[in-house]
């Protein structure tokens, strides 16, 4: 079962929520792990179960990020707020070069992460 992180910024959260609900019966096949608020919206606004690490700006991206080390992540959905200055912006470089360390996929859009979502279903279904 591939093991997906779900991560949005407060502005994306509506999103992330938007596209859990769309690919609810896909996710639903998933292992899910997500930082702290954004899984707490997506398991209260879907009937989808996430494992909640830390909220992010407290260190749930470098939760996820050790999990990645671990190969423990098979792909992340980081929906990012791209006009707001974060506080926690060196954790959110750290967790995108670890995927690009361990090529592991981030779709930071909703479009690629759709794109990403398809391809991690499509796999395993040839797996299994
Ligand atoms: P949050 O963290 O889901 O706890 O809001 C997301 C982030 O800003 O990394």
């Amino acid at each position: 079962m591939p093991r997906v992180a779900l991560i949005a910024h407060d502005d994306e959260k509506p999103v992330v929520v938007s596209l859990a609900r769309e690919y609810e019966s896909v996710l639903s096949t998933f292992d899910l792990v997500g930082t702290g608020t954004t899984g707490e919206r997506i398991t209260e606004e879907t009937g989808l179960a996430v494992e909640r690490k830390e909220s992010g700006p407290i260190g749930g991206d470098t939760q996820i990020g050790a999990e990645v080390v671990e190969g423990d992540i098979d792909g992340i959905v980081f929906l990012r707020d791209p006009l707001t200055a974060q506080p926690h912006e060196p954790d959110i470089t750290a967790l995108l070069r670890l995927c690009d360390v361990h090529d592991v996929p981030m779709a930071t859009t909703r479009t690629s992460a759709e794109y990403l979502l398809d391809g991690l279903a499509d796999d395993a279904g040839h797996e299994g």
